[in-house]
């Protein structure tokens, strides 16, 4: 049988608000060749500065992957001969790199069982992107905005062995750069990008030559890209041949890989050292800044949320897939555990309203799950509704009314349910006086519920009666009457 090797090299835009080299501006759908200098169209005689925040953000991804940064890190010029790079060569580490011998841990279910595994990541390096191509007939456009901007590349050791595992791999790191604050993680528009190389060999043969897969444009089509991948070369050896080592392209319209070119090899760039930069020593204060940053990893926070919080695992892994909704999450619990409620309970209750009223409210407020962090209904107002319907102050639909009533008028709930009289009734003499005029006008429901004995053949027509005449009285308190008193009323008339 075979077995198979998949490494992956990982591109990802760093949020810096200018390019790693320049000082123009990093951004994604502009007018095309508008953030463009001297420096990043490469014009002979001027200076590339190193951007600080870019290699803050690469040392903080580097640091979250558990990698080593180095006393010294410096730059190579990588030599290739591209439209998309006006210099000629694009400013990258090669000897250096910012981050090495790092781990990370993915965890997560498979097709055929759970999956976990800590796959190394060899190395963390800083360079800068190239423009963009776009081919249209028999012209190729181009646009430079892309050049210079601060691109990460992060490659692992070839430590996977299925396409579910990369896929997992590369949803959990999205998660994490996110998590930092670093990256977008958006696939689609190329801030995170995925290269895929993968070999197969005879069990216990150690790696084979090595197929690297471009063009996979979401996690997906990685899994998808290096499945086929895995199946090819097996049918390949199966038949006697040979796998050639080249690379591939992914061709969504066909699910197949497509081959691209024969791989160069390091040799082929003519790595050497950048002469106009110097050699980058990160400082005490530096790495101060960096190990600063660094936040609980979300895979650990999931966990974290099921142990601390008694929450199940979809739950847990919704409210942990953004940080800013597992920020408010905790900061809601422990406002309603300082009001008084057990843990366990202000868990479960927040848990329901985010992944349930207030998601659906973002949605149609056209807000993004990140967008909580600004929200009108603040952790602390939740909380506040929270503890008012635990403790019966306002029922259930009164706290979605209030919810409502926060967001329009930015106001705290305990003010809005007092401006609006919103409080649960729990006088008994108040809602016994609703439930007779109920009985009065409901004399046939009445009328036939006294003849139906409890638990009889019609237990279920009994039922439906009751709670139709609860729900007359608590209609007649305009809804606010405490449903539980209510219905004690009820059946304290229906025993007379
Ligand atoms: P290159 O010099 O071609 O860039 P590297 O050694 O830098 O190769 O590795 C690039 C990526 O390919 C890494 O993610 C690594 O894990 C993976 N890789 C290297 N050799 C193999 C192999 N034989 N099979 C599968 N993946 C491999
Ligand atoms: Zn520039
Ligand atoms: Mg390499």
């Amino acid at each position: 049988m075979y077995q198979s090797f998949i490494g992956l090299e990982v591109h990802i835009h760093l949020l810096t608000k200018t390019k790693v080299f320049c000082a123009c501006r990093s951004a994604f759908g502009d007018e095309p060749n508008t953030n463009v200098c001297p420096v990043c169209m490469g014009y002979p005689g001027v200076l590339p500065a190193l951007n600080i925040e870019a290699m803050r953000m690469g040392c903080i991804v580097a640091r979250s992957l558990s990698c080593t940064i180095p006393r010294e890190t410096w730059f190579e010029r990588k030599q290739y001969f591209y439209p998309d790079m006006t210099k000629n060569y694009q400013i990258s580490q090669f000897a250096s790199p910012l981050g090495r011998d790092g781990w990370i841990e993915i965890e997560g279910r498979g097709r055929e069982g759970l999956i976990k595994k800590r796959v190394r990541v060899k190395e963390c390096h800083l360079e800068e992107d190239a423009g963009k191509m776009i081919h249209t007939g028999t012209v190729s456009l181009l646009d430079y905005n892309r050049a210079g901007v601060s691109l990460l590349e992060i490659v692992t050791e070839p430590d996977m062995e299925t396409g579910e595992e990369a896929e997992l791999f590369i949803q959990q790191l999205r998660r994490l750069v996110r998590y930092l604050g670093v990256c977008d993680g958006n696939m689609e528009e190329g801030s995170l990008r995925a290269d895929a190389n993968v070999s197969i060999n005879l069990s216990g043969r150690g790696l084979g030559k090595k197929v690297e897969i471009k063009n996979l444009n979401s996690s997906r089509f990685v899994r998808l890209g290096l499945e086929y991948e895995i199946k090819r070369q097996g049918r390949l050896l199966d038949e006697g041949g040979e796998v050639v080592q080249e690379t591939r392209l992914w061709n969504e319209n066909r699910d197949r890989t497509e081959p691209m070119r024969s791989k160069e090899n390091a040799q082929d760039y003519r790595y050497f050292p950048e002469p106009d930069l110097p050699v980058f020593t990160p400082d005490e204060a530096f790495l101060k800044t960096v190990e600063n940053a660094l936040v609980e990893l979300p895979l650990a926070r999931f966990k974290r949320f099921m142990a601390e919080y008694g929450l199940n695992e979809e739950q847990a892994g919704q409210l942990c897939d953004e940080k800013a909704f597992a920020d408010y999450f905790e900061e809601a619990a422990a406002v309603a555990v300082g009001a008084g409620l057990a843990k366990g309970d202000a868990s479960g209750r927040i848990a329901n309203w985010l992944l349930g009223d207030i998601r659906h409210i973002l949605g149609r407020e056209g807000m993004a799950l990140s967008a909580i962090a600004s929200f009108s209904l603040n952790p602390r107002r939740l909380a506040s509704l929270v503890a008012m319907t635990a403790s019966g102050k306002i029922s259930g639909k009164t706290a979605k009314q209030t919810a409502e009533a926060v967001i329009r008028e930015d106001k705290d709930p305990d003010l809005i349910v007092r401006e609006k009289g919103w409080e649960q009734l729990c006088d008994p003499a108040l809602i016994a006086r609703a439930a007779q005029a109920a009985f009065a006008a409901e004399a046939d429901t009445v009328h036939e519920l006294r003849l139906l004995a409890s638990g009889g053949p019609k237990e279920k027509r009994r039922r439906a009666l009751t709670a139709y005449l609860v729900g007359k009285v608590l209609a007649a308190t305009g809804g606010r009457a405490d449903p539980k008193i209510a219905g004690e009323e009820v059946a304290s008339l229906l025993r007379r």
